[in-house]
């Protein structure tokens, strides 16, 4: 059942149902996804299994780093547009853990870029100090 899936397989099958539901009113109305939006998803699935955060990657659009490539990330951007306010009426659950790990996500991601700045302005004054 869904929400007992580890959290990657979670936001891979979210980003796998908000990628057919675009296809499903823009491409292909019947059946499997088209090519070009099997290709952004396993862009994407790649980008999540492989992400440099491991196995505290945050959601991508609370990400600071960004790792897609600029022609994915549009068509990412565009697919979110359409599917992500229609989740909630055709896949509440699916939607409530997605907002629910982007809240948390949000979070982890506010302490580690605090963290960064702290050891940067270490850094930095350990450099004028020896300077
Ligand atoms: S955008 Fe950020 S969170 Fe998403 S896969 Fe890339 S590095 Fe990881
Ligand atoms: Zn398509």
């Amino acid at each position: 059942m869904f929400v007992f899936k580890r959290r990657k397989e979670r936001e891979i099958q979210t980003v796998k149902t908000m990628i057919r539901m675009y296809c499903k009113a823009h491409h292909h109305p019947e059946g499997e996804m088209c090519e070009e939006c099997a290709a952004v998803f396993s862009y994407a699935a790649m980008k999540y299994l492989h992400c440099m955060f491991g196995e505290e990657k945050p959601v991508c659009t609370v990400c600071p780093v960004h790792c897609y490539r600029p022609e994915m990330r549009e068509k990412i951007r565009v697919i979110m547009r359409y599917s992500g306010p229609r989740m909630i009426c055709r896949h509440p659950i699916m939607a409530v853990d997605h907002l629910i790990l982007q809240f948390l996500s949000k979070r982890r991601m506010d302490r580690y870029l605090r963290k960064v700045k702290k050891i940067r302005r270490k850094k930095e004054e350990r450099k004028a100090h020896s300077a």
